[in-house]
Formats: structure tokens, sequence, C-alpha cells
């Protein structure tokens, strides 16, 4: 998952939900060869005609866009037992933290029990209200939901076409070509459509919200098995090319004009293609899937709209059952729905941002990111929402007080931070950062040295962390298990500092080196 990361200037001031991204597994300085099995694309120009959009070519080896990576994660072995245990954690949450049993059993293990449980695992049981583990219907339901998502996606027009980074094709010491996709943003529509659709279908008594509590273990089930299939069948089709014949053709298409887009071949990501089976369907071979002549982009699609609406939807169906059950909802249940709503619409508002992550420009589209996507962020992150129904929390109206605070002040730090950067990135003239000090660098890119980047290296991650707790908190203090988030992403952000660190030093060398000497602090100020 390490490598060049941002070499346009687009915008990058959102925060989306992402892969579960386990601690670093492999040292920094790793070598990095040529590995490029890349294959020109063509665009569409704005009047419908067929345009490549190459950037530039190069004869060199090696490119920022083409640069082998050691084994991360542990290699095969690890991403074997990641695919493993990332299921079983989803299932684990349920099982240890349910209202049959209660949530003990994660306290009872770590020893922090108020009484001693003679049995553990008898409090580790499917909940009552949840079964069965695995039906049919569940299955055509998530189905149902994913051929939504993307029937939406390619019906509703796009808020905006967007170019991505540039992407290096040609044969390792070949020649090479950069170039850039085009990708169909309108992930803010298809929200936008599936709430209005979702209010009208509870008013008129079509759609019962709360029964996606009920069915929460078999839609688990069943989103596992697409994650797995999904990526299975990922993995085969990126084989699915010969490369240089392809290219060829693509070529002469590219002097037959027509009004169709041809996304030509396969795309290999170089994290991802290593040959060993295990590892590059954990990983993910193919950097940018795409099937069909149009701008659907399966990796950015999953990224951004089934996973993050469908997120939301469990959290407001376990609102939905709490009123069914209480007559009214809670002051935690509002607002661990209300943040995490604000959360998903940010990122769903700036959705551009999302094209010059390490997820989209670097990563292949394998069961790390499939799965990440797919299931871990709707069914770990609705977690405490699940918790305060199922164990009737509520809280004063001081810590209600206190909470929004944390939530306002993560906000503040998250978005103005993310804001300055993607301003100062895309118009460094503009008078929000015009006065802000920044280091020049012989990449060509400056480096902000005051304002929020200034004060430490990835504040905006603090911002995001403070949100985390303000989604917590709310569940009040009498087990540690909703606290699950907050320990998870903590070690996520730790994680991804890391790797940017290591992609930035390979970007800018000494410069960086310097940076990192002015600007001492990695995460939170005057801490760490
Ligand atoms: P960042 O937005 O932190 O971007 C890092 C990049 O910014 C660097 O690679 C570098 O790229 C550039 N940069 C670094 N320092 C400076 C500086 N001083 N001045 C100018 N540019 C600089 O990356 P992420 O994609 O990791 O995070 C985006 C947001 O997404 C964060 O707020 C994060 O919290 C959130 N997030 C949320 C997740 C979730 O599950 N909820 C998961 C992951 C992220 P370059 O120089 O090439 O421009």
């Amino acid at each position: 998952m390490v490598s060049t990361r941002r070499t346009t200037k687009a915008p990058s001031s959102s925060s989306r939900p992402s892969s579960p991204s386990p601690p670093p597994a492999s040292p920094r300085g790793r070598k990095r060869t040529t590995s490029a099995s890349t294959i020109l694309r063509s665009g569409i120009k704005k009047n419908g005609e067929e345009e490549d959009i190459p950037i530039s070519t190069t004869t060199n080896t090696t490119t920022k866009n083409h640069q082998n990576h050691g084994y991360e994660f542990g290699g095969p072995i690890g991403a074997i037992c990641i695919t493993i245990l990332l299921p079983l954690t989803c299932y684990f949450l349920v099982f240890a933290c349910n209202e049959t049993t209660g949530c003990d059993f994660i306290e009872s293990i770590i020893g922090l029990a108020k009484e001693k449980k003679k049995n553990s695992f008898s409090l580790l049981l499917i909940p009552e209200k949840m079964t069965p583990v695995f039906s049919l219907e569940s299955c055509v339901l998530f189905l149902g939901w994913i051929g939504w998502c993307v029937m939406l996606h390619a019906l509703l027009p796009a808020s905006i076409v967007k170019e991505g980074v540039d992407i290096t094709s040609g044969e390792s010491g070949g020649e090479k070509t950069r170039f850039r996709l085009r990708y169909k943003l309108n992930g803010f529509r298809v929200f936008t459509t599936t709430a209005v659709a979702c209010a009208v279908g509870t008013y008129f008594g079509q759609i019962q919200l709360r029964s996606l509590h009920a069915k929460f273990l078999s839609l688990l089930t069943a989103g596992c098995a697409f994650a797995f299939a999904l990526t299975t069948f990922l993995y085969v089709a990126s084989f699915r090319v010969n490369k240089n014949d392809k290219s060829k053709k693509n070529k002469e298409k590219k002097t037959r004009k027509s009004d169709k887009i041809d996304n030509g071949p396969v795309v290999l990501a170089n994290g991802g293609n290593t040959g060993n089976v295990a590892y590059d369907w954990f990983i993910g071979r193919e950097l940018n899937p795409r099937f069909s002549n149009s701008l659907f982009d399966a990796k950015v699609f999953c990224e951004l709209t089934p996973g993050l609406i469908g997120w939301l939807l469990l959290n407001f169906g376990f609102m939905h059952e709490q009123y069914a059950r209480l007559g009214f909802i809670t002051k935690p249940m509002v607002l661990v729905n209300a943040f995490q709503l604000m959360y998903v619409v940010d990122a769903l508002w700036n959705e551009p941002a999302i094209l010059t992550t390490m997820d989209v420009t670097t990563d292949g589209f394998g069961f790390m990111l499939v799965f990440g996507d797919l299931v871990w962020v709707p069914f770990t992150y609705s977690l405490q929402c699940r918790y305060i129904l199922e164990n009737n929390v509520d809280i004063s109206l001081a810590m209600t007080a206190f909470i929004v605070i944390v939530q306002a002040t993560g906000y503040y730090v998250f978005r103005q931070s993310n804001g300055q950067k993607n301003t100062f990135r895309t118009n460094p003239n503009d008078p929000s950062v015009r006065h802000l000090k920044s280091l020049k660098t012989k990449r060509g890119t400056n480096l902000l040295i005051s304002g929020w980047w200034g004060i430490a290296r990835h504040v905006n991650y603090f911002g995001d962390w403070l949100m985390a707790w303000a989604w917590c908190l709310p569940c009040g203090f009498d087990h540690i298990a909703p606290y699950f988030y907050v320990a998870y992403f903590g070690v996520l952000l730790v994680h991804r500092d890391l790797r940017d660190g290591e992609q930035c030093e390979l970007k800018y060398g000494n410069d960086w080196k310097r940076y990192c000497e002015i600007v001492r602090f990695r995460i939170i100020p005057y801490v760490y």
C-alpha cells in the first residue's frame, strides 16, 4: 500500500473512511524497482469526441507511478491472516457485544470485568434477535442494494467529471506514456436520491429501516460472501488482456475517432503485482478496474457509495428500531447519527478528493479495499448506534454538551486543516493561504510550515480522531466494546502517518527531512 500518492495538484480536502489498515508490517527504505504493465486509456472531451489524455512520454525505467513494492502487511502469510481476521472481527463484535449476552466478554478476556466470569465463552453467543446468520433474503437485499447504487450512479448525471492523477503506461524498460483517467462523480446525488427514496418509502410504509437490525448478521454474512466473490472476480479479471496486443489495438483505435470511451485494458497496481496469488488477491492486482466503455470505475464507486451510504442506513435502522421500542429517540442515538451523517455528507460533498488518496492512486482493488469499503465500514462503524440501541444508554445534558464540543473541535481542525492544504495545493495565491510560510522543495510542490500544517505534520488526523471520540463517548462508560472504533482508528492513523511519511521522504528527499525538523510533531501537537 505504499507508493507515490499525489502527482497532481488535485483537491484533497475530504476525508472518508477507508480500508481496515493493520499496523505496518514492513520497514522503511525498501528497494523499489520498476513494474510497469499499464496501458494507455482514452477519455472523452466535453463535446463527446474521443480524446486520449497523454501528458508526456518518457523512456525511463522507473517512474513515480511504477515502483515495485516489497511485501507489506507481513507478506502472503500476513495477507492470509488478515483476510481471516477481518471478517472474524466483524462477527466477534456482534457475538461479543449484543443485548442477549451483554458486552462483558471483551472486559472478561482482558481482565476488566467487574465480576470474574467463570466461563467467559458463555458470554459469546449469536444474539437471539439477529438470527439467522445466513438468509437468502439478506443476500438478495445486499445484492439489491449494490444494484441500486450502481443504477443510480449510472443514471444520475455527474456532479463533476474529473481527471485523476497521472498513470504511466508501458512495459518495464519500454516506452512509457503518462495519462489520466476520467471519473464520473455523483456520490452526493446517489446519497440524496436514496435519502428521498427512503423517506418516501418509510412514510408510505413500504420501507422498514428498523428491520436492518434483525437482518444485521445475515446482511454481514451476505456482505462477506460478496466481498470474497467480488475480489476473486477482480483478481481473475485482471488477467483478461494480452497487454501488448491490446496496447497496439488501443493505439489504432485512437486514430479512428468514435464517440465511445475506450477504457483500455488492465492497469496493474505496483503493490499487488508480485506474482504471489494470495498476496496479490489481498492487495489487488488491478489498479482501476473498469469493465465497460464508460466512466464507471469499480474502486472509486465502492470507496464512496454503497459502503458509506449503507453505513448511514444501518445507523438510521437502529434509530428507527429504538423509536419503535421506546417511543422516542435518546440523546446518544441522535448525537451519533448526526455526527456520522455529517461525516459521510462531508466526504460525499468533497468527493473529488478521493482521486488523490493512496487508495485510488496506488492500491490495487483487492480484498483489503473491497472488504474495507463494503463490509468493514458499514458493519463496524455502525457499532456505536447498535450498542446504544441494545444497551439503552442515556447521558446527561452536561455530557451531551461536552461531546458536542469535542465533535465541533474535531470537525473544525479536520475541515480547516484539510481545506487549507487543498487551497494551498490548488491555488497558493488564494488570500486565505497567501500569507502562510512554506518550504521550497526541489520537487516543485512547496510544503506549508505555518498555519495548520506548521502545528503537526498530520494535524488533520488529530481532528478526525477527536471526532472518533465524540462518536464513542455517547455510549457511556459501562463497556469498552463501543470504544473499538477509537482504538482501531488511532492505530490506522498512526500507520497511515508512517506510510505517508515514507512516501513523502521518497518524493521530497532531504527537503522532507528539513520539513520534519521544522514541524516536529506528527499528529498531536506537543504530544506525538
Ligand atoms: P492527507 O490529506 O493528510 O495528505 C497527505 C499529503 O499531503 C502528503 O502526501 C503530501 O502530498 C501533502 N502534504 C504533506 N504535508 C504537507 C504540507 N506541510 N504542506 C502541503 N502539503 C503537504 O492524506 P490522507 O488521504 O491520509 O487523509 C485525508 C483525510 O482523510 C484525513 O483527514 C484523514 O483523517 C481522513 N481519513 C479517514 C479515514 C477513515 O476511515 N475515517 C481513513 C483514512 C483517512 P503532496 O506533497 O504530494 O501534495
